[in-house]
């Protein structure tokens, strides 16, 4: 990403404090909210993170402000490394919002009545199955979570685990021919095709005069850039990347790219009920 790449002048500068820029983007994109998209992140974005990563449910307020959000914005969406399924257990209610699941190996446009897959993702399922199954052999006391597409190792619960999860993950990814992606206290092993959120986010944004990308981890850097790239094609186009409650160690890479800061996921809510005021 290119910090000296020219910003658009209605832009409010990345020192400005956390308020004043939010509010300057915030009035900037309400006067032409049905042009734009919105993309969130899950996990430490929408929802705190938690020891048992299937007990996690979206913050206060945080459901209602994505809908109204859903019935007037052009676009959206959930970009989130969890199966869609998950995804539909909290948010399948709410009526327009796209969800992507696993990096954007999964989709469904209709709250997970139908799920897509991408075919080039289809043949690793058997390969998958196999790793989750040596993982939790290799480690019995961690959590190993099955996504189907994807395994993810979790050492939350054990940090003293790290090294060894992450040389594993390292010597398997390469073994079976599979791609590894770290996230906060978690490393995954996932088919190595290019779909990342970055990508979900530019075959999501035809046609859009903004987007919004709300995240809080290295996994949605591609993201921001997919955004950097939209604003550097399109002359015009408002691209306004959130940074939620990055005060975990791998967060901070995806503060030092944001325009606007937020304390955790209990401030998102917040911001988005302000697009419909006034
Ligand atoms: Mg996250």
């Amino acid at each position: 990403m290119d910090e000296n790449a020219p910003h658009d002048a209605a832009e409010a500068p990345k020192s400005a404090s956390s308020a004043d820029a939010a509010g300057a983007h915030v009035a900037r994109t309400a006067a032409r909210l049905g042009e734009y998209g919105f993309f969130f992140d899950f996990d430490g974005t929408l929802s705190p993170i938690q020891q048992d990563p299937e007990s996690v449910q979206p913050v206060p307020g945080g459901v209602a402000a994505l809908a109204a959000l859903a019935a007037n914005a052009r676009v959206t969406a959930i970009v989130s490394a969890r199966p869609v399924a998950f995804l539909a257990g909290r948010f399948g209610g709410v009526p327009g919002l796209r969800l992507n699941g696993l990096y954007g190996l999964e989709y469904s446009p209709d709250g997970g009545a139908t799920v897509t897959t991408v075919p080039e993702a289809e043949p690793y399922a058997p390969v998958i199955a196999r790793v989750v199954a040596e993982a939790r052999e290799a480690f019995p006391g961690a959590l190993i979570e099955d996504k189907r597409l994807s395994c993810a190792l979790h050492f939350r619960t054990d940090p003293a685990l790290e090294p060894g999860i992450e040389s594993w993950a390292a010597l398997h990814a390469e073994a079976y021919g599979l791609r590894l992606q770290h996230g906060r206290m978690v490393v995954e092993l996932k088919p190595p095709l290019d779909t990342d959120k970055g990508a979900v986010v530019l075959r999501e944004a035809a046609g859009l005069a903004g987007a919004w990308y709300f995240g809080d981890d290295l996994g949605d850097l591609p993201a921001f850039a997919a955004l950097d790239k939209l604003a550097a094609e399109q002359p015009g186009f408002h691209a306004v990347r959130v940074a939620v409650g990055t005060a975990e160690g791998r967060g901070a890479a995806l503060a030092e790219h944001a325009d606007v800061l937020l304390d955790g996921p209990e401030s998102v809510p917040t911001l988005l009920d302000s697009f419909h005021c006034g």
